[in-house]
């Protein structure tokens, strides 16, 4: 099954389970409008690389589209459909005013220069910056993209239209209209979830052993702020491999290894895994925070983690969801436990869209409350249709976009004709 397969499936079982207007399941079936691009880069050796750009809108039902962008190698339309459709349901899951879109580059970012990246990233707005904007289209940081990029993005974007327009791209360095708290938005978010379903399940940090897969800008981050608050983290990976100390690591030492070196691989005080490996060692909650299709139909039935919570996009196949719900295994799904970087991006448009800046405190006041809210909600919801966590969080999504479509009128017409460009 694709991801977006997948992602289909996630929302036909909470569709049953809610008995939701057939009409709303049509409609959010099908993202508004996909472009696909071609982006003639010229490279440092002097030749010339076509790379392959795209751009899905799966819904502005409730406000412009919102998503991010990732530079890989394997990138292709399904997965940007899938991470675009999973974007309106994440935005609706936190109740944020956005719908959701996606984007993407088939490169592999980590061989191109600085020069060549901003070569293709203002390559990229070129192709698609007549269908974005601050009110129609926001993009952000994702898979192997960073502020710097952004930065790029918003600079070639505001060039284009002749005017100065940071909202169009959210994740950017404060110099140039970041907000604060962007950075580690998403596993302070992932763990105000984490928190409150710990709370109904009386969980203690201190007697709970974390495994973190990705040590990117989600996985670092949810590694250093859970060992901050006592959890045990016992083991963590990036793409080349991982390290396992069942008495603890600490997070912070690992990034300085990882800085130095390029990998988590050979820190001192741990063993060295595979990534595989790492996924299928005993802890309390495995964190998901690398990519999709991580737990699947292979592997399931090795996980011996008893919570998962999904910083990464898709990283359950909706086979082995199925499957360890069956086991007992708790899912947090990923619309909820990584809306915090969301969320956060919101609060940077809308300091953007005002020129005021917010100070720490009140970003993170915000972000608790959202997020806090929002797993309530989903709790409350899972307890009434005695589903799973991504089926509550799915009913909660869809609760609030039924709700507009209905309130809208005949939603799918309407829609594509304000936004057709
Ligand atoms: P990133 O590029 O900063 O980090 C990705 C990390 O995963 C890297 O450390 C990489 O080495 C590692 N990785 C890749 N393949 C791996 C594998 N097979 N095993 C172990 N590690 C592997 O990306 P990110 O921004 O942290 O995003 C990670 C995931 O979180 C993605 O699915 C992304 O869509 C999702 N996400 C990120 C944000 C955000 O704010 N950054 C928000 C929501 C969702």
């Amino acid at each position: 099954m694709s991801f977006y397969e997948n992602t289909l499936k996630n929302m036909q079982k909470a569709a049953k389970i809610m008995n939701l207007d057939p009409e709303a399941l049509e409609v959010l079936s099908k993202p508004q409008k996909t472009l696909i691009v071609s982006l003639p880069v010229r490279m440092d050796d002097g030749t010339l690389k076509v790379f392959e750009g795209f751009r899905v809108q799966h819904s502005e039902l409730r406000g412009p589209f919102k998503g991010g962008i990732r530079y890989l190698a394997e990138v292709d339309l399904d997965e940007i459909k899938a991470l675009a459709t999973e974007m309106s349901f994440k935005c609706a899951v936190v109740g944020i005013p956005y719908g959701g879109g996606k984007g993407g580059v088939k490169c592999n970012a980590k061989e191109l220069s600085q020069g060549e990246l901003e070569r293709v990233t203002r390559k990229y707005v070129q192709a698609i910056y007549q269908i974005i904007g601050p009110e129609h289209d926001i993009s952000a940081p994702d898979m192997y993209t960073n502020g710097q990029i952004m930065a790029w993005f918003m600079d070639e974007y505001s060039r284009l239209v002749n005017k100065y327009q940071p909202g169009v791209v959210t994740g950017k360095p404060i110099e140039v209209g970041g907000s604060l708290g962007r950075n580690t938005a998403t596993a302070q978010g992932g763990t105000y979830v984490l928190q409150e379903y710990m709370k109904l399940h009386d969980m203690k940090p201190e007697s709970t052993k974390v495994i973190v897969q990705g040590f990117g800008n989600a996985g670092s981050f949810a590694a250093e702020i859970l060992h901050g608050l006592g959890f045990t983290v016992m083991g963590l990976s990036d793409s080349k491999a991982g390290v396992y100390n069942e008495n603890g690591l600490d997070p912070a030492g690992v990034m300085e290894h990882k800085k130095k070196t390029g990998s988590v691989s050979g820190f001192s005080g741990a063993t060295s895994v595979t990534n595989a490996e790492l996924l299928e060692k005993p802890c309390d909650v495995l964190v998901l925070a690398a990519m999709e299709n991580q737990v699947n139909d292979k592997n399931m039935m090795n996980i011996k983690a008893k919570v998962i919570l999904e910083l990464a996009n898709g990283p359950t196949t909706a086979e082995a969801d199925e499957y360890l719900s069956g086991q007992g295994v708790v899912v947090i799904p990923d619309i909820l436990a990584n809306a915090g970087g969301v969320t956060v991006s919101y609060f940077e448009w809308l300091q953007n869209q005002q020129s005021y800046y917010w100070p720490l405190e009140e970003i993170q006041t915000k972000l608790k409350r959202v997020m806090v809210e929002s797993s309530q909600r989903v709790l409350d919801i899972q307890k009434e249709h005695h589903c799973t966590m991504r089926q509550a969080a799915y009913i909660s999504a869809f609760d609030r976009m039924a709700k507009a479509l209905k309130l809208r009128g005949s939603g799918a017409n309407l829609l594509c004709k304000v936004y057709n460009h």
